[in-house]
């Protein structure tokens, strides 16, 4: 049985003062955390105040970040370990986010790297795949996202061990868009990437894999999104900066 993971994306977006009225906003039934997960990814400096503030008001909210680099420690100014991101009260961290890939230069190889670091550290990695709207119409969505989940988590195959990760299929002209792919179109490519991690790690860890659903989630379509049988949880940009809706997403209905 996988348990659900709802996930919140801040991107650049936030402050001290967002954090506080986000998780006093925040209001979803107490026991939530039996059978939901429910994580915020926040900027860096957000960190420590949301794991804090969190703490004491919610806490069954997890929290995340957005990026992090796989060196330990040293001179790569700008960059950050998963030490530090532990330190800071993170339970997990988004990798090869599509805006990553895009904007800064994120190839599969880095973002497997990125992913091992957090492995060996132990934070849960939240590992982004996804087609553009050219590659969707030129035919190409199943052999781009699947070669970007080969990339980015199979290449760690029996040298780490990858049951608890998270994958995010998130098409990218879904994300900020308003555009959701439909049900059907995301549930298609979950399957997709679930048939493909059951025949390289095998059934047992194959089918206990969290694949997410990203692209323009929101209280309107989480509902059927979350009724399809591979679609294990949504990673929510725009959406989870607005406490009632993420509260609304986090509690769908089943
Ligand atoms: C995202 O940033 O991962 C995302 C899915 O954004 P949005 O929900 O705003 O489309």
């Amino acid at each position: 049985m996988r348990k659900p993971f709802m996930a919140g994306n801040w991107k650049m977006n936030g402050s001290v003062s967002h954090v506080k009225e986000f998780i006093d906003g925040f209001s979803v039934p107490e026991d939530i955390s039996q059978k939901r997960e429910i994580v915020i990814c926040a900027p860096y400096t957000l960190l420590s105040l949301c794991a804090e503030y969190g703490k004491e008001k919610k806490p069954y909210i997890k929290f995340g970040a957005e990026n992090v680099y796989w060196e330990p420690k040293g001179a790569f100014t700008g960059e950050i370990s998963v030490g530090m991101l532990k330190e800071a009260g993170c339970y997990c961290c988004i990798v090869g986010h599509s805006e990553r890939r895009q904007y800064f230069g994120e190839t599969d190889e880095t973002v497997n790297k990125k992913m091992n670091a957090l492995l060996e550290g132990g934070l849960l990695p939240i590992v982004c795949v996804g087609e553009t709207l050219e590659e969707r119409e030129a035919g190409r969505t199943e052999a781009v996202v699947l070669g970007q989940v080969k990339g980015s988590v199979l290449a760690s195959a029996g040298a780490k061990d990858l049951s608890g990760i998270v994958v995010a299929y998130e098409p990218v002209w879904a994300i900020g868009t308003g555009k959701t792919a439909s049900t059907a179109q995301a549930e298609e490519v979950c399957a997709l990437i679930r048939g493909l991690l059951n025949e390289a790690l095998g059934k047992e860890i194959g089918e206990g894999i969290r694949i997410l659903y990203g692209g323009s989630m929101n209280p309107g379509n989480v509902d059927e999104l979350m009724a399809q049988p591979n679609i294990d949880g949504g990673l929510v940009g725009g959406a989870s900066l607005k406490p009632a809706d993420f509260s609304r997403i986090a509690d769908y209905k089943e």
